[in-house]
């Protein structure tokens, strides 16, 4: 019988697991499958592990990784990817916002053979922020434009897996991981499943504004080099417009003397020129800091506790 494994990220999420863990046992109890359950505790600071220890108690499907402290929703996939037995791996968010209902019409895709992986998108962005969404779609537009990690509009991490994809996953072991992105990146033909928006279940999210936007500006760094290339183009732009103002400017000494004036425009160049070698300085910053974060080698997690013997603790 094919084996699925789940693998469900969760950060401060005892409100929803109960809720999750009753919905998704449902839906197995009507497939004919064997699943595993792979819970990965990314260092809550709820009750989340003591939830997850009496689950794995009474349910030999689960699995629980808990980490020694918080390395973010990357890291957790990123475990529970190295940690997976199945034939067919999901990625899947504890909050219900990933309908655990939409698990048996993946599957039957996947069974067909005609694709190796079934993503996610969702098609409504309701009871979200419109300001947020706004920032959402110029940013999946931007990035599709300059790198070719090729990310769908709406594209959500949840989505099932063959095992192949999996592993060509966790071979990428880059420390700055951005799922999306490597997604696309390892290839595989996937066929794109398009919900309705739904909200949490309970909890709250983690992410506020603020964090999206440095996860959009990570996104961007660790798939593209567009913006490195912007210090060039300002450079010579800079050059070939001074190079028309000095014709102007001779021209006009031979024409009308030499009246001083200028002084405050003079200014405005120097401070406008500072302001864009600042700029440019900053973008390589962002790369030289990703590669100074990759030759260090961390480990992407590290496993404090968990209910089986044959996990990779440390990786
Ligand atoms: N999550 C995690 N580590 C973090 C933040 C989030 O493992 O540092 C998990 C969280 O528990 C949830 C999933 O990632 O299962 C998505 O988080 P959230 O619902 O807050 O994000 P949103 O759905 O709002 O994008
Ligand atoms: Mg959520």
């Amino acid at each position: 019988m094919q084996k699925i494994s789940l693998v469900i990220p969760c950060y401060n999420e005892q409100e929803a697991l109960p809720i999750f863990y009753q919905e998704v046992t449902a839906v197995f109890s009507r497939l004919d499958y064997e699943y595993e359950l792979i819970f990965v505790n990314d260092g809550s600071k709820d009750d989340t592990l003591i939830c997850l220890r009496e689950l794995a108690d009474k349910d030999r499907h689960i699995t629980y990784l808990s980490f020694s402290k918080n390395f973010g929703k990357e890291a957790a996939i990123y475990a529970g990817f190295c940690n997976a037995k199945g034939d067919y791996i999901a990625v899947i968010d504890a909050d219900m916002q990933d309908p655990p209902s939409l698990l048996p019409q993946m599957i039957e895709i996947l069974e067909t053979g005609d694709y190796d992986s079934v993503a996610t998108r969702r098609v409504s962005r309701e009871g979200e922020p419109k300001i947020r969404s706004w920032f959402a779609r110029q940013f999946y537009k931007l990035i599709n434009q300059i790198s070719d990690a090729d990310i769908v509009d709406g594209a959500r991490d949840y989505r099932l897996m063959k095992r192949e994809m999996v592993e060509s996953i966790v071979a990428m072991g880059e420390y700055n991981r951005f799922s999306k992105g490597i997604f696309g990146w390892v290839g595989f033909r996937t066929y794109w499943l398009p919900y309705q928006n739904v909200e949490r279940a309970a909890g709250e999210t983690k992410w506020s504004f603020g964090k999206l936007f440095r996860y959009a500006v990570d996104g961007i760094i660790n798939f593209s080099h567009v913006p490195l290339s912007i210090a060039s183009w300002f450079g010579m732009l800079m050059t070939v417009c001074s190079f028309l103002m000095l014709i102007f400017i001779v021209v006009r000494r031979l024409i009308f003397g030499d009246p001083v004036a200028g002084w405050a425009s003079t200014i405005c160049i120097i401070v406008f020129i500072g302001g864009l070698q600042m700029f440019c300085l900053g973008i390589m910053g962002q790369y030289i800091a990703k590669t100074y974060m990759e030759t260090k080698h961390r480990p992407h997690y590290i496993i404090a506790e968990t209910n089986r013997e044959d996990v990779i603790k440390i990786k």
